[in-house]
């Protein structure tokens, strides 16, 4: 018989795709995508989960019986969840009231407990997305926090398992790694172990919204969601990228509906994002590079925005002459 013990042993090992549509048609360089969305929690996030909960359980920090708590409304969630309640685990996530009904089901299903803060309060206010999680953890006995944006696990993860898959996929012949940079760790732990292993060969390409910190800005008004900070977080190493290519909103949407017509992969922003940068990197490699663009989620979460015609058009996305909205009513 050949079967899993648990969802869980499904984390990791995703495959890698060639991009033949939306590359440009003097691009010589072959173009990968490494599909995210092959994880049992649908995101790259089931990496980061699985390698913090292991090493938390390994320090004592989380013990048995005792409850997550994380301020967290997407990937990550869905990652610590399935974990937590493979090794009995109970879960408590914070998010802010403008985080989509969809998203909080999602966590809700998997059997995490959801605390919805309002977004109309000062970040000092007790009732504030900041200072729940951080109540929560005081108050419930055997609480233990992972932290994604300071976790050293976090980056490890991929210095671990997606950096070597991706040495090992191409047989090394790997030349750009091209990753978006939300929590910084996924492009510092895989560009880490790429460049070590490469002796610095592989050139690390961060992919940014433009207007976040990475590329410069100072934080949102961007809509593209995952990616970008207005801060600068531990988990991201400022030594491994070799190149930052901030992407507009624009950008990465148009080329997040291209991946699904004309690749028949329906992933999120900021696949899209990523993908537009891998693709120009790629105009200016050669006939012998090889392109790495890592997409960190499906795009099923996105239907009533990115590929709704209505919402798009709304922002300005598709010509329509109709009625916009600006960024800021979205935020
Ligand atoms: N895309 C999406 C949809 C995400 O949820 C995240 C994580 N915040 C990223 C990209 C960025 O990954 P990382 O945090 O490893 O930089």
């Amino acid at each position: 018989m050949r079967y899993h013990d648990s969802v869980v042993d499904l984390i990791g090992d995703t495959p890698l795709v060639r991009l033949r549509n939306v590359i440009g048609e003097r691009t010589r360089a072959t173009v990968l995508a490494k599909v995210e969305y092959f994880n049992p929690g649908g995101s790259v996030k089931d990496r980061i989960a699985v390698r913090m909960i292991d090493a938390a359980e390994a320090s004592g920090e989380l013990k048995p019986g005792g409850t997550i708590v994380e301020p967290t409304s997407g990937n990550t969630g869905v990652g610590l969840a399935i974990v937590a309640q493979q090794r009995g685990y109970d879960c408590v996530f914070v998010c802010p009231d403008k985080v989509s009904e969809d998203k909080i089901n999602v966590l809700r299903a998997y059997g995490a407990r959801v605390e919805v803060c309002p977004t109309a309060v000062a970040p000092e206010d007790p009732r504030s997305y900041y200072n729940v999680s951080d109540r929560l953890v005081r108050e419930i006995p055997n609480a233990w926090k992972p932290d994604q944006y300071s976790n050293p696990n976090n980056p490890r993860s991929h210095y671990e398992t997606t950096g070597p898959e991706l040495w090992d996929q191409t047989e090394g012949r790997i030349t750009h790694f091209v990753a978006g940079i939300g929590t910084g760790g996924t492009i510092s732990g895989t560009g880490r172990y790429l460049k070590e292993i490469s002796n610095g060969a592989v050139r690390i390409v961060g992919a940014d919204p433009e207007g976040s910190v990475y590329s410069g800005g100072t934080g949102r008004p961007y809509l593209v969601e995952g990616v970008g900070e207005d801060f600068w977080p531990d988990a991201y190493d400022r030594s491994v990228c070799d190149e930052i290519v901030p992407v507009s909103d624009s950008d990465s949407f148009e080329m997040t509906r291209r991946l699904a017509r004309e690749e028949g992969l329906l992933v999120g922003g900021s696949c899209g994002m990523a993908a537009a940068a891998a693709v120009r990197v790629a105009e200016t490699a050669g006939p012998d590079d090889i392109v790495v663009v890592l997409l960190p989620d499906g795009g099923r979460g996105y239907l009533s925005k990115i590929f709704n015609d209505g919402w798009m058009a709304r922002y300005g996305f598709l010509a329509t002459g109709g009625e916009t909205a600006t960024v800021g009513d979205a935020l």
